[in-house]
């Protein structure tokens, strides 16, 4: 290629202004929302970095596409385009549309699972974790050893370990219902898994008769970078890298908020006819017809459009490489994160932060809480608050403390990144000014979303 600098691939056709804050608004702003970044009212956020999910810019196609859906309840025209855009994907025999990625997990689960068992995954995200346990399960993380040390640089670091499967699966077998991978492994810092450690993953499962479930929501993105980083796998499409990896699997659970590029939707997809038929019954219980499953008959139609233009190369060009900028401007000064940038996001590693934090002093809560009152940057903890809570009731440290910079898909532009990297560096250039906190209320599950924190003493140096 003549040209290194590699565009934003679209233009802009329809803009939404942002607010811009004082400092002293946005102190304001964080107390009256207890110190919780999800507590604050979006319009006092100028740069929104919470989350990459239902936050993307759909494309004119896609909004185009609302007006041709068809609302039927059943049978919709709009459901067997979704259906057939999900298929020539995934290849999976059932598409089951939900109303995001938990809806899948909480039916597939419920409809599978029984008290005792264990579910390995590579990393479970926090609602596929949450909705395991409610159901009286383990759920194991079985990441490689280099997934969990964030300075460490290694090609595909949500990589299952396939010897500690290989354990779980040898002693505790009979207790294992399904085998789960996450593409890319958003807990675990938006890393992806290679083809080959899918067909290692595959092989075990074989062995020990087991069904395997991608959780799929960034399979684009976990297709591109096995596209630049796999050896033999350049010359493939995204999308024939994409059907090699369903192709190993017996079903996924989906959200179309990420790499769908809609702003709401999922889906539930396998082979297994019985397994399908059960989940269909209690989606018609909690979500609707199997035709719409709790989504408008448009949302299926942005989502059946979305699956294609995720996989166009310039998108997935722009997109990876847009993390990486960032991640490359914040490695410059200085600033711990994970390596290499994930796909969807940059974390920043909160313990290297701020090393005289303990972790059960929520380091990650001091960086975000930081981030917002320095530039009104918000981003999420990924760490302790949201992980270190046991069903037991007993708290320990979270497997790490990350802060999330999750980037909206097709949002915002290289001056908006520009300005979060300058953000992050004076807010690191002044970090012994930042202590820890405590939690003063949070429910027993998932508590990260509506828990209410205060500020501890700060450290006497
Ligand atoms: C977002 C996400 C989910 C849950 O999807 P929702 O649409 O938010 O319910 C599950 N797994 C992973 C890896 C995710 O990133």
């Amino acid at each position: 290629m003549l040209y290194k600098t590699i565009i934003e691939p679209f233009r802009i056709k329809s803009v939404e202004a942002i607010k811009f804050t004082t400092r002293e608004e946005r102190e304001d702003a964080l107390k009256q929302a207890g110190y919780n970044v999800f507590l604050l009212h979006a319009e006092d956020v100028l740069i929104d970095l919470l989350t990459d999910s239902g936050t993307g810019a759909m494309s004119s196609a896609q909004w185009g596409g609302l007006m041709q859906g068809d609302e039927s309840y059943a049978g919709s025209r709009s459901f067997y385009r979704f259906r057939d855009a999900v298929q020539e994907i995934t290849g999976f025999a059932h598409v089951i549309p939900t109303h995001q990625g938990r809806a899948a997990e909480r039916i597939l689960f419920h409809t599978l699972l029984k008290p005792g068992q264990v579910v390995p995954n590579n990393t479970h995200f926090d609602t596929t974790r949450a909705n395991i346990e409610v159901e009286g399960v383990e759920a194991r993380d079985l990441v490689i050893p280099e997934g969990k040390v964030p300075s460490l640089l290694h090609p595909f670091k949500g990589n299952v370990d396939l010897a500690a499967l290989e354990r779980t699966l040898a002693e505790d077998g009979d207790r294992v219902p399904l085998v789960m991978v996450t593409v890319t492994n958003n807990s675990g810092g938006g890393q992806p898994v290679s083809l080959e450690n899918i067909r290692g993953v595959r092989a075990l499962c074989d062995r020990y008769h087991k069904p395997l479930f991608l959780d799929a929501c960034r399979f684009a993105e976990n297709a591109w970078f096995i596209k630049m980083r796999e050896e033999g796998q350049g010359g493939k499409s995204p999308k024939q890298i994409a059907q090699e990896m369903f192709a190993m699997a017996d079903g996924c659970t989906m959200s179309a908020k990420k790499d769908g590029l809609a702003n709401i939707g999922g889906f539930l997809a396998m082979n297994d006819d019985a397994l399908a038929a059960a989940c269909r019954n209690l989606l018609i219980l909690t979500e609707g017809f199997p035709t719409y499953g709790g989504l408008a008959g448009y949302d299926l139609e942005a989502i059946a459009r979305g699956l294609e233009e995720v996989l166009e190369e310039p998108y997935l060009r722009y997109r990876i490489r847009s993390t990486e900028y960032l991640a490359d401007k914040l490695v410059a000064g200085g600033v711990p994160i994970i390596r290499p940038a994930g796909g969807h996001a940059v974390y920043i590693d909160a313990r290297g932060f701020l090393p005289d934090v303990p972790p059960l002093h929520y380091p990650g809560i001091a960086v975000c809480n930081a981030l917002y009152v320095e530039g009104g940057v918000r981003a999420v903890e990924i760490g302790t608050v949201m992980f270190g809570l046991h069903p037991d009731g007993t708290e320990t440290p979270g497997a790490m403390d990350l802060v999330r910079l999750a980037i909206p898909r097709r949002v915002y532009t290289q001056s908006h990144v520009d300005y979060v990297a300058e953000v992050v560096l004076e807010t690191f250039r002044k970090r012994r000014e930042l202590g820890g906190w405590r939690i003063t209320e949070a429910p027993k599950v998932l508590r990260h979303f509506t828990a209410r924190f205060s500020p501890l003493e700060r450290p006497q140096r």
